[in-house]
């Protein structure tokens, strides 16, 4: 890093800070002229694109993830909060994976993951669709590995 006074390029950190937006802010000290200023790098958080089944690209849609929830979970105790709180859990998963392009069925899996602690008809309805479980017998077999988990 250059001083921004002297251009010098014998620069040291003393001081480096982390707020909660991942950036980090560094207090840096010119060995040659003595002046010092701040750096701020911001982090560039990435959603990556989310591949279809049949290998088109889109954009992450929070809004279509929300929407595809409400459904699986029409009647059922699932509360607006538990619904950002899935869809948070997503955007911060697939953006940490740090990958340009994540597949649709990892964002289903994470979901399916924490639908499964929060209700389990909520999860099965869910899984049938987005799993794209067509045939009872998964369905069913899918039921009792769950029954089977909880007792
Ligand atoms: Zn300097």
């Amino acid at each position: 890093m250059k001083c921004v006074y002297c251009g010098s390029n014998k620069t040291k950190v003393i001081d480096t800070r982390h707020d909660t937006q991942g950036n980090v802010r560094r207090r840096r000290e010119c060995e040659n002229c003595g002046q010092r200023f701040t750096t701020l790098e911001r982090a560039i958080l990435t959603t990556p694109l989310v591949i279809k089944r049949d290998g088109r690209r889109e954009e992450f849609d929070s809004h279509k993830l929300i929407s595809g929830l409400r459904i699986a979970c029409a009647r059922r105790p699932i509360s607006a909060e538990d619904f950002d709180r899935i869809v948070d859990r997503v955007e911060y998963t697939i953006r940490q994976s740090g990958r340009t392009e994540i597949p649709s069925h990892t964002i289903g899996d994470i979901v399916i993951e924490e639908l499964r602690k929060l209700d389990e008809v909520a999860y099965i309805r869910y899984a049938i669709v987005y799993l794209g479980m067509s045939d009872v017998e998964s369905i069913r077999a899918e039921i009792d590995r769950i029954r089977a988990q909880r007792y």
